[in-house]
Parts: structure tokens; C-alpha cells; sequence
């Protein structure tokens, strides 16, 4: 057995990508404070600004559109504005509806009163029912409530991604406005917010190769303009203010260009890798169950289920092989519990009590895929006997 550790959990996080680490040992070496007019200041100022090309050229805007914040929960959480300013009105959203299978920084409605978020179904697939939230627009419309809506572009416990196009077309056609949790398939799958049909987006820099802490919300034009969370200086064109956390910015820049630089090959293999360990993961454990497995999902996760083997007792297992894979959403700190993702989806308990997350990334290859494979063998034939005892 190897001492070696691998982790296949990078949707809860992924580790640093040589450029993402190169920027950043140069930025925390960099004195200045961005906001200071002498020349550490405007050095300062510069690795932002870089950083801020870094991430808006792929997704197809100009750095204007972006707003640095410190990680997609904050940019959620500011996003989901019940004041948004477009094309200099404000525009006022009396009521927000997100998919049952947000991430919980948007389920918990940002700004929005509590009584004002509804919930929109999704199937069990978890795809939104288009139909139920064209009825909740209809009917908002018909009072003359305005919707902000927000629907993620995959999620992360399943990988499966909504029809965002679609959602936002309906979306607009009702006065609204359409935010999308992108954290997922930024610097991962081909994304831009213009064909995403989103006016606005949040997407997160560790999910991608970028260091913790730093995010961004990104608008589809400068004209959309969401008022800041916390009151201070005038960072972030006075959208988000407080001292620039530098060497993080930075790092995040570096991170989706290098990852938007290999994105196509990197993809294309993570595919190959995909359908290869779930197919190893199917014949070695005939009653598994994949759950999304019906839809378009990103190339990377794969969430699995046995019924009767307990997902926490599975990770654990793995662990001690020394293989990091994660039980349900778990990337709140050790949460270990029934999944809202899995039960928005009407998914049997057992299978949702089973349900782990294996998500891939830019540094797996083949031969971590052989070894998950051989670590999946050993645990399952494990805890597959002590069930049957179990059941004896
Ligand atoms: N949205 C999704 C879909 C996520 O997976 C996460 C990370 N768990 C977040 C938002 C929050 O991102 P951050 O960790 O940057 O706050």
C-alpha cells in the first residue's frame, strides 16, 4: 500500500496550481497597499488589475464587470440583491426564487427578507422544473412582483448542469433578472457569461486551482451594478470595500488562466477518466447507484451510492487507504448529514445516506483512477460482507 495520498475531492476544493502559487510568492513580496498613490501602491494595484483581465476574458466581459470579493459565499451573499442598479435605474425585486439545490450561501436568499426566497423544485434528476418556475414568474408577474432568479450552472454534490439559456430566457421575458452560481464550471467546462445567459455570476478561485478567499461576482455588462455588503472605502470601484486581500486576487488570476489555457485537452481527458471509474465503480459494485446519471453532468463527479452502506462509513474507509473523497455536499466543515441537494431530488434515504462525491481535477491522471479503483474494491467487498451480516 502506497504512503501517498490522493485526492479526488475537487469540488470541495482543488489544490494550487503552479501558476497560482508562482503569482502569489511574488504579489505577498509586493509591499504595497493598492489604494496608496506611490509606486509599491501602483505595483499592488497592478497585480489586481492583471488579475482582474485574468478572469474576465474568459468568461467573455471586460475587467469592469468584475468585483473581487472574498470567495463565492461573500459573492453570493451580495449578489442577491433586492436593490440592483441597471443601466443607472435601480431596479427594485420584490421576491427572489432559487433551485432547491442551490449551494446554501444562495438558498439562504442574500439580502432578500426571509419571506420573499421561494423555492423552485427540481426533478429527480435535479434539473429545475422549468414549468413550475415559469408558473411562480407568471403568477409573480400577474401581482406585479418583480423576480430576481437564481439557478446554478452544475452543482456540486452531483455535477449536473441546469439549462441556464433556457431558464434565463424565461427569466427575461418576465422583467427579470437571472443570477447563476458558476462555481462549479468556472476554468473547468467552456463557459462565458453571454452564452450562459446570466446577468450576473459568482464563481469561487479555489474550486479552480486559485488559492481560499478569493472570489468574484461578474455582471454581463458595467451597467449592472449590485450595492456592497459592508460599508468602508471605495475598493472595487466603492462595490466592495476593504484593503484587497493582494496575493489571493493574484493567485485566482493565474489560476483560470492557466486552467482556461488547458481547458479543452484537460476536459476531454477528465471525460475519459470519468467514464472510466465509473464504469470500474459499476462492475465492482453491480447495486451502485449513480445518481444524475441520466443528464449532462460536468466531466469530473461522480455521485455514488450502495444502498446499505453508509456514506460516512465508506469515506472513512477510504480514508485510511489514503484516498479523500467526500460524503454528500460536505464542504461546510466535517458535515457529515442528509443532503438537501439529495432530498430536493426525492432521493430514496438510503441512497441518499450512501451518497459519495468523487470529483476529479486538473492533476488526475490514469493511474490515480486505477488506484481509487482498486481502493474501491477492497472497501466495498468490506462493507458489502459486514451488510449482508448485517442482514443475516
Ligand atoms: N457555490 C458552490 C456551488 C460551491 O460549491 C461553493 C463551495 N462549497 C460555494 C458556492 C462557496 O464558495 P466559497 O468556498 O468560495 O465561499
Amino acid at each position: 500500500m502506497t504512503s501517498e495520498r490522493l485526492f479526488l475531492d475537487h469540488n470541495a476544493t482543488s489544490p494550487l496550481r503552479p501558476a497560482a502559487r508562482a503569482a502569489m510568492t511574488e504579489a505577498l513580496l509586493q509591499p504595497g497597499n493598492p489604494s496608496s498613490v506611490h509606486a509599491e501602491g501602483r505595483a499592488a494595484r497592478g497585480l489586481i488589475e492583471q488579475a482582474r483581465q485574468q478572469v474576465a476574458k474568459p468568461v467573455g466581459v471586460a475587467a469592469r464587470c468584475v468585483t473581487f470579493t472574498s470567495g463565492a459565499t461573500e459573492a453570493n451573499g451580495q449578489a442577491l440583491s433586492p436593490a440592483i442598479e441597471v443601466g443607472g435605474r435601480p431596479m427594485h425585486f420584490d421576491v427572489l426564487l432559487v433551485s432547491a439545490v442551490e449551494h446554501p450561501s444562495v438558498r439562504a436568499g442574500g439580502r432578500f427578507p426571509t419571506d420573499a426566497v421561494e423555492s423552485i423544485a427540481v426533478d429527480g434528476e435535479g434539473l429545475v422544473d422549468l414549468a413550475g418556475l415559469q408558473s411562480a414568474l407568471s403568477r409573480h408577474g400577474a401581482a406585479g412582483r418583480r423576480a430576481l432568479v437564481s439557478v446554478m450552472v452544475a452543482n456540486n454534490e452531483t455535477g449536473v448542469i441546469q439549462p441556464v439559456a433556457e431558464i434565463a430566457r424565461s427569466v427575461h421575458a418576465a422583467g427579470g433578472l437571472m443570477h447563476s452560481d458558476a462555481v462549479q464550471v468556472a476554468g473547468r467546462i467552456p463557459f462565458d457569461i453571454v452564452s450562459s445567459g446570466a446577468d450576473l455570476i459568482s464563481i469561487s478561485s479555489h474550486k479552480l486551482g486559485g488559492p481560499q478567499g478569493a472570489g468574484a461576482i461578474i455582471v454581463r455588462d458595467e451597467s449592472i451594478r449590485v450595492p456592497p455588503l459592508l460599508i468602508g472605502g471605495g475598493q472595487e470601484r466603492g462595490a466592495r470595500p476593504g484593503t484587497e486581500n493582494v496575493a489571493a486576487i493574484a493567485g485566482f488570476g493565474a489560476a483560470l488562466e492557466e486552467a482556461v489555457g488547458a481547458l479543452n485537452p484537460v476536459a476531454a481527458r477528465q471525460v475519459e477518466l470519468r467514464n472510466t471509474a465509473e464504469a470500474g465503480i459499476r462492475s465492482i459494485a453491480p447495486d451502485v447507484v449513480v445518481i444524475g446519471a441520466g443528464v449532462e453532468r460536468l466531466p469530473n463527479t461522480i455521485c455514488f451510492s450502495v444502498p446499505g452502506i453508509l456514506a460516512e462509513t465508506a469515506i472513512i474507509a477510504f480514508d485510511l487507504e489514503g484516498v479523500a473523497l467526500s460524503a454528500g455536499a460536505a464542504c461546510s466543515s466535517g458535515k457529515v448529514g442528509p443532503s438537501e441537494t439529495l432530498r430536493a431530488m426525492q432521493i430514496e434515504s438510503s441512497i441518499a445516506r450512501g451518497a459519495m462525491r468523487l470529483s476529479i481535477g486538473w492533476d488526475t491522471n490514469e493511474n490515480d483512477i486505477s488506484r481509487f479503483l482498486d481502493v474501491w474494491k477492497r472497501v466495498y467487498l468490506n462493507l458489502d460482507q459486514r451488510r449482508r451480516e448485517r442482514a443475516a
